[in-house]
């Protein structure tokens, strides 16, 4: 090689980052806990242990860590076809779904091109569009913390790519119904990938929301996330999945990082979906003491709306959201504080819960008047 080009010294340029990376708001990730009698309630994840067969899968498989996981996936897309009634060339994996997300993004957006989402919602959306160079829009939800999804629609241009539609929306809580999506679908244009987030959906009673499957059945442009972060239980070893037409599908396999779904989060996965009947046991738990707070926090004057998800959230100025935060960082409960916005909460176990309840009492007359 002829080195034809010759520094002057000293060089002080140095290597820069994109516009699009330095602008990026950073991910905050919700605190964790270090001490014994924290309350780790600022991240959705679930506060049991991994399921047996889950952990059990993982133990059998760490034997074989010196390979490289299957690229394909192939058991767990066929698991995952059976379970929802797809063909395996209709699923595509990743590293979590907001893993799954990126490779939607990278997929489908050039510079410049628009995803539409609703906001307040997944704070991982705008990082993803702006990673990729497209351009985020926001559209603000409506008075009872749900999509707007008149505005959205109206706010879809030629640029359009993806619009997420995130139900039960986090951080509020708050399902789209059926009808909703389904009359949404059906007013956007077909070459608009709707990507359908429900990181939720185990939480969510029958009916609340979207019957997704059935209208990516109807509309070709549906594409439905899903994640073993939350209800499974698998948070910490980052699996999630994308159900889209196969064209879609096989375009967001090509556009993951190679082994990017290591072979312990597979099989723990793959055992998990085999013991579903006990994940919605512990859904069930959780759900019973999702209602249990609300009806109390509702005795002691609080007016939220109703979740769906494995979380509350409470609509807060920046004054309230202060004093909760300060209160809860006293007692050791960790929470999701969002400046302007509010304060999110994430259900867990009766001892827990009636940590939160006791507080939240004790603040529940600034919220009257
Ligand atoms: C937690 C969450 C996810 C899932 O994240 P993973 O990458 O699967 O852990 C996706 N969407 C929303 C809205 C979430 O809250």
């Amino acid at each position: 090689m002829i080195i034809t080009q010759f520094r002057t010294s000293p060089d002080t340029a140095r290597p820069t980052l994109r516009d699009a990376v330095t602008g990026l708001p950073s991910y905050v990730p919700g605190r964790r806990s270090a001490g014994t009698d924290i309350a780790a309630l600022a991240s959705n994840e679930s506060h049991y242990e991994p399921l047996p067969a889950a952990a059990a899968a993982v133990a059998a498989a760490a034997g074989s860590m010196n390979r490289y996981p299957d690229a394909a996936a192939v058991e767990l897309r066929e698991r995952l076809a059976s379970h929802l009634g797809v063909t395996a060339g209709e699923v595509a994996v990743g590293p979590g779904s907001v893993g799954v997300l990126q490779q939607i993004i990278t997929g489908l957006c050039d510079a410049g091109d628009e995803v539409i989402f609703a906001w307040r919602s997944f704070e991982a959306y705008p990082i993803l569009v702006e990673l990729a160079g497209a351009r985020p829009v926001r559209i603000p939800l409506d008075d009872a913390e749900g999509h707007d999804l008149d505005a959205m629609a109206a706010a879809v241009t030629e640029r359009t790519k993806v619009i997420l539609l995130c139900t039960p929306n986090n951080p509020t809580g708050v399902p789209i119904s059926h009808d909703r999506v389904e009359a949404f679908l059906h007013a956007v244009r077909s070459d608009i990938l709707v990507v359908i987030d429900e990181a939720y959906v185990e939480y969510a009673e029958a009916g609340s929301g979207p019957d997704s499957l059935e209208l990516y059945r109807e509309y070709p442009n549906v594409c439905i996330l899903r994640t073993f972060s939350k209800a499974y239980g698998l948070a910490g070893l980052r699996v999630g999945y994308a159900v889209a037409a196969p064209a879609i599908a096989e375009g967001l396999r090509r556009t993951a990082l190679p082994f990017s779904v290591s072979a312990l989060a597979q099989k723990a996965a793959v055992a998990s979906l085999d013991a579903g009947e006990e994940m919605e046991a512990r859904v069930a738990v959780v759900k019973q003491e999702r209602e249990r707070m609300a009806s109390q926090l509702a005795a002691q004057g609080w007016k939220l709306q109703p979740s769906q998800g494995n979380f509350l959230w409470i609509r807060a100025d920046d004054e309230l959201r202060a004093r909760l935060v300060d209160a809860f960082d006293g007692a050791g409960i960790l929470v999701r504080a969002y400046q302007d916005d509010g304060v999110r909460i994430t259900v867990a176990d009766a001892a827990s819960n009636d940590r939160v309840l006791r507080l939240l009492e004790a603040h529940a007359s600034l919220t009257i008047l």
